[in-house]
C-alpha cells in the first residue's frame, strides 16, 4: 500500500465523528491492506513495533523538528519548527504546513503524490516506511545521530503533507485519530471473523437491517476471538493476519509463547464472604507489596516484563540469576519484585520502583535496593501451556518447579472467614500490603480484571492518574513545575462493551483522558527536580505559567475525598489531594478510569 493512501485514509478517519463509523473505515482500511496488514495495524496505532517488542524508535522531538526543517528547505531551521509548534501545538499539524520534496541529497525524489492530491509526494510505500524507521530504530554508535537524522530526513524529503502529518507522528507515537486497542480489535472481527459481516459487505450495505449499525458491529463472539488472541499475544498485526487469513480457528490456536509476554490478569476488590459466597472456598494469598512480574525464561536466557510489558530485565539482575539458578526447563512464571531489608522483611514498594527508573546505574541501585522474586502463578513449564489450567495444578507446578522457598507464595486453601481473617492479620503483620482471595478451579484469563482475583488491602484508596499538565514555580524554583494537572482515563468503547471484565485491559481506547484535578503537596525539591527534567520534553504547549503535557506519566495520588465538581473535565475533583510516587510499572493506559472513580465516590 503506498503510504500516501494510507495517510489520507488516516486523514477520513480521523475526521469521523462516529464511533462505529470509524471502526467501519478501519475495517475497510483493513480489508485492503493486502500483504502490509500487520503493518497498517500498527501504523493506525502509532506503532512500529508491536506492543510486546521493547525495540523503541528512540527518535526524541530534536531529532524530528531538525529533519522537519531539513527537508523544508533551506529557509527553514528547527527554530522555526519549534515557533511554529509552540503555535500550532502538535507536529504532525506543524510538518503539514511545508512544501516537501525539493532538497537534494538522500530520497530527493519529487513527483507527485500517489494518492493523487495533487500534493507533492515520491512514492513512498508502507512497507518502505516501516524498514526506514526500523533501521533508524536500529542504527547506533559512532556518527549513528547523523545517519538517523539523513534517515529520517530522507522519509520526509518524499512525503507530501498529508504524509508527512502522519509521518511525524508515527514517529512520536500517537496518530491522534481516535483509533485505539478496542477500535482496531472491532474492526479486525468485523473485517476477518464476522462471516456474517463479511458476507453482507459490499453487495447490499444499505439493504441490511440496521443499516450501518449492522455492518459495523461484529458479533460479540468474534471480538471475544480477536481480543483473547490480543491478551494472549500483544501483537495486533498478527492477530490481524491470522483472523484474515486462518480465521477464528486460527485466532484460537494463538499460544504463549516463551519471550513474549501476555497481558496480566487482574483483581477486583473483595472479601472473604464474597469469595466463600461466590466459590465455596478460596485460594488466600499474601499481597506482596512490590512491582508485578513476568518471568520468561527459554531454557537459555531470561526475559522480565512489567505490568505493561515493558523489558525490565536489565534492571533486575538478582531475579535473572535467581530464576537461572532455579529452573533448566523453558517457563512463564507470573510474581511480584519486592524489595526486602537485610533480614528479608518487605519494605514499600516505593524502593521497588526506584529500580525501574530510566537513567540510573543497575550495580548503585542493587546495593542501595535489594529485591527478591515472589512468584505466585505459572503459565507454562516445559512445553506445557498451563493458561487453561485450574489454578490449584498451575501453583502445584510452581511449587514443584521452585520447591518450598521464599520465592514462592504460601497459598492456603479455606472456606472459613475467621481462618481467612487470621491469614490476613499475619500478612498485615509480616508488612505486606494484604491478601489476594482466588478462585481454585479458575483459569489464568490474560489482562482481564474480572471476579476471578479478589484483592483486600487496608490501606487508604489511592489513584493512579495521568499527568496532562503543569504548572511552573515561583521565585527560586520558577525554573522547576510546582503544580501538576492530574487526569483519569475515559473508559473507552471495551469498558462500554463489558465494564468489569476489561476495566484496565489494553483494548481500551487509550487515548481520551479527562482532568480531575491538581497536586502540589508531598513532592520534594528533589522529586521536582526529577518529575521536571522527565516531563519538560513531553509540553505540548505552553501558555504563561501553565503548560499541557502529553500522557507519559502515572502518579500515584491519595486523597480525603472525591467531589463532584464542575471545574474539571471529568465532572469530579479530589479535596486534599496528596502526591505518593510516580507508578514507574504503569503507562497512561493502565492509570485509573473513570469508571474506577465512580465505584469510589459510591462507596464514599
Ligand atoms: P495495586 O495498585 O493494588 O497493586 P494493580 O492495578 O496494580 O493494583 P490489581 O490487579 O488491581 O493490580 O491488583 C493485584 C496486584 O497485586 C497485581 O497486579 C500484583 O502486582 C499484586 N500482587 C501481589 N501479590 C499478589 C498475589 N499473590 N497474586 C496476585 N497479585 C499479587
Amino acid at each position: 500500500m503506498e503510504f500516501a493512501e494510507f495517510a489520507a485514509r488516516a486523514e477520513e478517519i480521523a475526521e469521523e465523528p462516529g464511533d462505529l463509523a470509524t471502526t467501519e473505515r478501519v475495517r475497510d482500511l483493513l480489508a485492503d491492506a493486502s500483504e502490509d496488514l500487520p503493518v497498517v495495524v500498527r501504523f493506525l496505532q502509532g506503532r512500529v513495533y508491536p506492543a510486546w517488542d521493547a525495540t523503541t524508535l528512540d527518535i526524541g522531538p530534536a531529532l524530528l523538528h531538525e529533519a522537519i526543517a531539513r527537508a523544508a528547505g533551506p529557509n527553514v531551521d528547527s527554530d522555526d519548527v519549534e515557533s511554529k509548534l509552540a503555535e500550532v501545538g502538535e507536529i504532525g499539524a506543524v510538518a503539514a504546513t511545508y512544501e516537501f520534496g525539493g532538497q537534494r541529497g538522500l530520497g530527493a525524489f519529487g513527483g507527485g503524490a500517489a494518492d493523487g492530491s495533487g500534493e507533492r509526494g515520491g512514492g513512498l510505500t508502507v512497507a518502505a516506511v516501516d524498514d526506514r524507521l526500523r533501521e533508524i530504530a536500529t542504527t547506533t554508535g559512532e556518527g549513528s545521530e547523523g545517519r538517523r537524522l539523513d534517515a529520517l530526513f530522507g522519509l520526509f524529503n518524499r512525503a507530501s503533507q498529508t504524509e508527512a502529518k502522519f509521518l511525524a507522528r508515527l514517529v512520536l507515537g500517537e496518530m491522534r485519530i481516535g483509533v485505539g486497542g478496542g477500535t482496531v480489535r472491532d474492526a479486525t472481527a468485523a473485517a476477518f471473523v464476522d462471516e456474517g459481516v463479511a458476507g453482507e459487505r459490499g453487495e447490499t450495505p444499505s439493504e441490511a437491517p440496521g443499516g450501518d449499525e449492522s455492518e459495523a458491529t461484529p458479533d460479540s463472539d468474534a471480538v471475544d476471538a480477536v481480543e483473547r488472541a490480543l491478551q494472549v499475544s500483544n501483537d495486533y498485526g498478527m492477530v490481524a493476519r491470522v483472523a484474515r487469513e486462518e480465521g477464528r480457528e486460527g485466532l484460537d490456536a494463538v499460544g504463549l509463547e516463551v519471550g513474549r509476554p501476555v497481558q496480566a490478569m487482574l483483581a477486583q476488590a473483595g472479601s472473604a464472604t464474597e469469595a466463600i459466597e461466590e466459590w465455596g472456598e478460596a485460594v488466600v494469598e499474601t499481597k506482596f507489596d512490590g512491582a508485578r512480574v513476568q518471568v520468561h525464561f527459554d531454557g537459555e536466557e531470561t526475559a522480565l516484563f512489567s505490568r505493561n510489558m515493558d523489558d525490565v530485565t536489565d534492571p533486575l539482575p538478582e531475579v535473572v540469576e535467581f530464576v537461572e539458578r532455579a529452573v533448566d526447563v523453558p517457563v512463564v512464571l507470573d510474581g511480584e519484585v519486592v524489595a526486602v531489608d537485610d533480614y528479608g522483611s518487605p519494605l514499600p514498594f516505593q524502593e521497588v520502583l526506584r529500580r525501574f527508573r530510566r537513567k540510573y546505574d543497575v550495580e548503585r541501585m542493587r546495593e542501595e535496593v535489594r529485591v527478591e522474586l515472589r512468584a505466585f502463578d505459572c503459565l507454562h513449564v516445559d512445553g506445557d501451556d498451563l493458561l487453561d489450567a485450574p489454578l490449584s495444578e498451575r501453583h502445584d507446578r510452581l511449587r514443584a518447579l521452585l520447591g518450598d522457598t521464599d520465592a514462592v507464595s504460601e497459598p492456603v486453601v479455606s472456606d472459613d472467614p475467621d481462618e481467612i481473617a487470621a491469614v490476613e492479620e499475619r500478612a498485615l503483620e509480616a508488612g505486606h500490603e494484604g491478601i489476594m482471595l482466588k478462585e481454585p478451579e479458575s483459569t489464568y484469563a490474560p489482562g482481564k480484571r474480572g471476579r476471578n482475583w479478589l484483592k483486600r488491602k487496608p490501606d487508604v484508596e489511592t489513584l493512579d492518574l495521568v499527568v496532562t499538565g503543569a504548572e511552573w514555580g515561583e521565585g527560586r524554583r520558577a525554573n522547576l513545575f510546582g503544580t501538576f494537572l492530574l487526569s483519569a482515563r475515559v473508559d473507552g468503547e471495551a469498558a462500554g462493551r463489558d465494564a468489569t471484565a476489561t476495566d484496565g485491559d489494553a483494548a481500551a481506547d487509550s487515548d481520551a483522558y479527562a482532568t480531575i484535578g491538581k497536586v502540589a503537596t508531598g513532592i520534594t525539591d528533589e522529586e521536582l527536580e526529577a518529575l521536571t527534567e522527565r516531563l519538560e520534553p513531553h509540553i505540548e504547549r505552553e501558555d504563561g505559567q501553565t503548560v499541557s503535557i502529553a500522557p507519559e506519566v502515572v502518579f500515584e495520588v491519595g486523597y480525603e475525598e472525591i467531589q463532584a465538581s464542575p471545574t474539571y473535565e471529568s465532572g469530579y475533583a479530589l479535596r486534599f489531594p496528596r502526591y505518593v510516587t510516580v507508578r514507574e510499572d504503569k503507562s497512561p493506559v493502565d492509570a485509573d478510569g473513570l469508571a474506577r472513580v465512580e465505584r469510589l465516590v459510591d462507596e464514599q
